[in-house]
Formats: structure tokens, C-alpha cells, sequence
């Protein structure tokens, strides 16, 4: 997920790690249910860097595997970006929301949606449990943006899209520049 601001200021520039391309809507990695993490392996720790330098290179606020092609249920968070308490950006392997309350409406955005932002309506305060990238339990409750970007970055590893949760009125109004992205994302598959 990324703020509009977030966006603006994004460069191209390269970070020295392997930042993977970011998959754009239309792209159906990003609409399959990915699959749980059954071993914490080097295999897995090699995409964890790759999505960690994915994030930051595109200062999103969180980001999923399937973003970067790999449908696994593994997403990462930028907690340092949303509170300035936190030092270091969150993994979170198998996700599971166990909590919802309240109702909130803010813009949002997502990287594989670029230059495309919505008003939705999320719940306000979570519980969400799942491991952390050494295999540990950990259960972490959160609200407002915090909130929002666990609940963006689980809706993808569940292959659930932030334009999912717009009303069919506000999605028609986005059908255009939808139609645009996914023939950005799938280049020669016709029109
Ligand atoms: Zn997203």
C-alpha cells in the first residue's frame, strides 16, 4: 500500500539490493490465494530481502509477496513509516486477522495500482497474528493507517484487491484507467 504523497516522491533510483518489479493489476499472480509458508529456508529469506528492498525502493507502506510474483503468504510492513517508535519494517508470515472494530474511510492506493487512489472503508482497530521472519508467534493489534495497511497487505495474500472493497458505482467511474493498467501489465495481449 502507499500514500498519494508517498507516491509523488518515489524515485527510480536503484537502493544496491535486489528490489524485484512490482506486478501491476491485470497480472493474476495477484488474484490467486497464495500459499502458507511451510518453512522458514533460504529460498524464503532470499524473497524476504527482495520484498524488504521492493518496499523501500517504492516507499510503500507495506507490500506483498504475490506483488513481487511470489504467491506466498508472506507480506511486509513499514513500520517505521507510520510510527516513529518502530525502528525496523515488519515480516509477517501467514497473517491471520483475529480481531476487527470500528469503521474508518480514508484514500487509499496500492503499487500495483499506480497513480490510481480510492476512499475505502476499513475497520479501524485489528488483532493479527502470524510469524515473524525468524519463525517466532507474534500477535500484533493495531489502528487507523497501521490497521489499514495489515488489513490491504492480508487482503493480497488472500488475493483480495483494495478497488474490491469500492462500491460498483465508484469502480465503474475507475473502469478506464483499469483497463489501462492490467494492458500495461499483460504488454501484447491485446485490446
Ligand atoms: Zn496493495
Amino acid at each position: 500500500m502507499i500514500p498519494r504523497a508517498e507516491a509523488r516522491r518515489a524515485v527510480n533510483g536503484k537502493t544496491g539490493t535486489a528490489a524485484a518489479p512490482i506486478r501491476i493489476y491485470g497480472d493474476p499472480v495477484l488474484r490467486r490465494r497464495a500459499d502458507p509458508v511451510e518453512a522458514i529456508d533460504g529460498e524464503l529469506e532470499a524473497v524476504i530481502e527482495s520484498l524488504l528492498a521492493s518496499m523501500a525502493q517504492a516507499r510503500g507502506l507495506g507490500l506483498a509477496a504475490p506483488q513481487i510474483g511470489c504467491s506466498r503468504q508472506l507480506c511486509a510492513v513499514n513500520l517505521p513509516a507510520l510510527d516513529e517508535r518502530r525502528q525496523r519494517p515488519l515480516v509477517l508470515i501467514n497473517p491471520v486477522v483475529e480481531t476487527l472494530d470500528g469503521s474508518a474511510t480514508q484514500e487509499e492506493g496500492c503499487l500495483s495500482f499506480p497513480q490510481l487512489y480510492a476512499e475505502v472503508a476499513r475497520p479501524q482497530r485489528i488483532g493479527i497474528r502470524g510469524l515473524d521472519r525468524r519463525g517466532k508467534e507474534i500477535e500484533i493489534e493495531a489502528q487507523d493507517m497501521m490497521a489499514r495497511v495489515f488489513l490491504h497487505e492480508a487482503d493480497h495474500l488472500n488475493g483480495v484487491l483494495f478497488i474490491d472493497h469500492l462500491s460498483l458505482i465508484k469502480r465503474q467511474l475507475l473502469r478506464k484507467q483499469l483497463k489501462e493498467l492490467s494492458r500495461r501489465a499483460a504488454p501484447g495481449a491485446g485490446d
